[in-house]
C-alpha cells in the first residue's frame, strides 16, 4: 500500500507540474509584439500640377495689370438728351440754341473704367511657356 500511495503522489505531482510547465514554456514562447510607429503619411499638396506644361502668369498687357481699363463712355446729354439744342427758357420762345452743357455735341463723355476684357479682371493672363 505505501508504494501505491507514492505512486500516487507522483502522478499526481506531475499532473500538476505538467500543466505548469506547459504553461511556463508556452508563456516564454510567446512573444509580445512590439508596436511598430506606422509611418505617419505625408498629405500630398492638393494643388500639385501634375501637367507638365505649368502656365506662367504674365502681366496684361491691356490694363498693365490693373484689372480694368479706362475708356471713354458716350452718354447722350442729360440737358439736351441729344438733341445738341435746348428750347430757350424764354416764355413763349421756340428759339432753340445749342445746349450749353454739351456744347451742342449732344452727348457727354465721360471717363470711365471697366473690367479688363483681356484678362477678366485679374491683371495677368495665363501663357503656356513650352
Ligand atoms: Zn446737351
Ligand atoms: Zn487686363
Amino acid at each position: 500500500m505505501k508504494k501505491a500511495i507514492i505512486t500516487l503522489l507522483i502522478i499526481v505531482g506531475i499532473c500538476l507540474l505538467v500543466p505548469f510547465l506547459l504553461v511556463k514554456v508556452f508563456l516564454d514562447r510567446i512573444e509580445i509584439p512590439v508596436k511598430e510607429p506606422e509611418p505617419v503619411a505625408v498629405p500630398e499638396p492638393a494643388e500639385v500640377e501634375k501637367v507638365e506644361k505649368v502656365p506662367q502668369k504674365v502681366k496684361c498687357p491691356d490694363c498693365g495689370g490693373e484689372g480694368c481699363i479706362q475708356y471713354t463712355k458716350t452718354e447722350n446729354c442729360a440737358m439736351c438728351k441729344g438733341n445738341k439744342l435746348v428750347k430757350s427758357g424764354m416764355k413763349g420762345s421756340n428759339t432753340m440754341y445749342p445746349c450749353p452743357k454739351c456744347g451742342g455735341s449732344g452727348v457727354k463723355k465721360k471717363t470711365a473704367w471697366k473690367t479688363c476684357p483681356k484678362c477678366g479682371g485679374k491683371g495677368y493672363i495665363e501663357r503656356f511657356s513650352r
